[in-house]
């Protein structure tokens, strides 16, 4: 997972001289500036002493790599999501979601975009986490989750450049376009072999995620 830093700048409020003010703290500038306002209008002498910043090292949105994760709440109280709330970032995956826009997908993940052989399995072997499948129908499963019906798979060179299927280059290359996906090309340039069939030279790849 990759890093970046953030700075948080906090702010202490206080009125000297005036017991009834508690000594206020924020990392909202702008309540500052309403509360510097406020005082001048009423006549009051607003301290505001800046106190150092705050550096952290924060999971980074998966998809820009630039900005931190955002925080949400739910009954489990805070947890960190996927990407940032940035209003850019925001637009680019709804323009990626609906197909507008394909996304670099060197940007997905952390680790490169690997070519990833799938395994054969049937519809009624149940799903099988963190492994490439296709079915008997050719209906390729990602380790990342995403199914075709899903966010689906692009046709795709080996480097990861998006082809249309009459490309004359493209051979059954498949990118994947899981949101959250690692970066995974499949590799169906082969027909996949059934992973317990006796003898099949099938690679299980696992990949930790
Ligand atoms: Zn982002
Ligand atoms: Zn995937």
């Amino acid at each position: 997972m990759k890093y970046v830093a953030t700075a948080t700048r906090r702010y202490r409020m206080e009125l000297p001289g005036h017991d009834w003010f508690e000594p206020v703290t924020t990392d909202n500038v702008h309540r500052v500036v309403n509360a510097r306002r406020t005082a001048r209008i009423a006549g009051l002498q607003l301290v505001v002493s800046l106190l150092p910043l705050q550096v952290e090292e924060m999971p980074a949105c998966y998809w820009c790599r630039a900005r931190p994760r955002a925080v949400e709440y739910d009954c489990d109280g805070a947890y960190r999501t996927a990407t940032c709330d940035s209003a850019q970032c925001r637009e680019a995956r709804r323009l990626t979601y609906e197909g507008i826009i394909a996304h670099p997908s060197y940007h997905r993940g952390d680790q490169a975009l690997r070519i990833v052989k799938p395994v054969r399995v049937r519809t009624t072997d149940g799903p099988r986490p963190g492994v490439v499948t296709v079915d008997e129908y050719e209906d390729i499963t990602c380790l990342c989750g995403n199914i075709s019906s899903y966010a689906g798979f692009h046709e795709c060179l080996p480097g990861g450049a998006l082809v249309g299927p009459d490309h004359p280059e493209w051979n059954g290359l498949w990118w994947c376009a899981g949101v959250g996906c690692p970066g995974v090309i499949v590799d169906c340039r082969e027909p996949a072999v059934y992973a317990d069939e006796p003898g099949a030279p099938a690679k299980v790849v696992v990949t930790e995620l």
